[in-house]
């Protein structure tokens, strides 16, 4: 495992200790742990190893009951075209660091006209589908094309002509639901979000939006006016920014900027890479080929992707970031049940002492009880 970021031992441990302690309780199922997964519940815990138990265990049982294994393979949002038309979204290239760019121009949104086309129920399994999507097949994307582990995404929200009056109660609904799953089952997965052409309008429903999110959340959103360009710019390259950003770009071949999904997981050059390496681990099915167009990998069936590790898809290196990549913990999950079965034995060994303790105190309490009963019949 590589992480986003310095090499850091001590992180690369907690890990191999919380997927031991998941391990010892039976917790532990054989999809959604890779290094990634784990580390990140670790991260939005602080690292304590029974709160991010807690949240991952969560999880695993939201997953089960919203059915993603099911939303990934199954569902079909065939009114995607016509909800771009209404809410502006979409992913739009890479940051200068090689992260995912996501835009939205919530500030276009027509909710009225959106729950027409859709219903709320829909579009949070379509926001799943994305998110699913985001983890299995963009960051690997993106990480084989930077030569370094992507794991977080670079956000644009677009809040010109947002104020209170936008906050009805569906468009609470809907923020609260996509709030919910974002930072209970995504946590950590953003890197930056610029919100830009913030007015007084938007100002007095942020100070109200503010309270519902966490404090980690926050440090990593940047509130700007309509004078964002020197910001935006030094974050993403004019050639990634569309040009109603002010950047470069107008993706006129492919019906604009929100609809291209251009990035590195439409690039047919790293499709073709991360096709062959699970080509190569039979993890691909036989219809899903490379070189697939922005609709195709819409409808890609992520159920089949199993990049358990981003480092995997990236071209060893001398860099210090590699280092763990080597080492007997990773990819080797019969040392890391040996591991299991150590601490397993260890606890095993602390349980019976404190039986044994027991035993003695209980012998005592007998042996009283005999001299009592002497005393008794004397
Ligand atoms: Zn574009």
């Amino acid at each position: 495992m590589s992480l986003e970021g310095a090499y850091d031992p001590e992180k690369e441990q907690i890990v191999v200790s919380f997927r031991e302690l998941l391990l010892l309780e039976d917790q532990l199922p054989g999809k959604h742990t890779d290094n990634h997964t784990l580390l990140r519940f670790l991260r939005m815990r602080d690292f304590d190893l029974i709160k991010a138990k807690e949240a991952f265990l969560n999880y695993l049982k939201w997953r089960k009951e919203f059915r993603v294994d099911a939303i990934i393979k199954e569902f079909k949002f065939e009114e995607y075209t016509e909800v771009k038309k209404c809410y502006p979204h979409g992913f739009h290239g890479v940051d200068r660091y090689g992260r995912p760019l996501y835009i939205e121009r919530i500030g276009m949104l027509d909710l009225n006209a959106l729950l027409q086309i859709t219903t709320i129920d829909r579009f949070l399994k379509y926001h799943v589908r994305e998110q699913e999507k985001t983890l299995k097949w963009r960051y690997a994307a993106c990480s084989i094309a930077a030569k370094t582990p992507i794991s977080s995404t670079t956000s644009i929200l677009d809040v010109k002509d947002v104020g209170m009056s936008n906050f009805s109660k569906p468009a609470r609904y809907l923020f609260m639901e996509l709030q919910k799953i974002d930072s209970n089952y995504y946590p950590e997965t953003l890197h930056e979000l610029l919100i830009i052409n913030a007015g007084s309008g938007f100002r007095v429903l942020w100070n109200v939006l503010k309270a519902f999110l966490d404090p980690r959340t926050l440090a990593k959103i940047k509130v700007l006016g309509s004078n964002y360009r020197s910001k935006l710019t030094e974050v993403i390259h004019p050639s990634n920014l569309p040009t109603f950003f002010s950047g470069n770009c107008t993706c006129s071949d492919c019906g604009g900027c929100l609809s291209s999904d251009k990035g590195p997981w439409t690039d047919p050059e790293i499709t073709d890479k991360l096709q062959a390496m699970n080509d190569s681990e039979k993890e691909f099915k036989d219809g899903e080929q490379s070189g697939m167009s922005a609709k195709e990998t819409m409808d890609f069936d992520m159920e089949n992707v199993q990049i358990k590790d981003f480092s995997d898809a990236i071209p060893t290196g001398d860099d210090a970031l590699w280092q763990f990549r080597g080492t007997k913990v990773i990819d080797k999950p019969s040392l890391q049940k040996i591991e299991a079965f150590e601490a397993a034995l260890k606890d095993a060994k602390a349980k019976i002492n404190t039986l044994e303790c027991a035993l003695e105190d209980t012998k005592v309490v007998l042996q009283g009880l005999e001299w009592h009963i002497e005393e008794l019949k004397n």
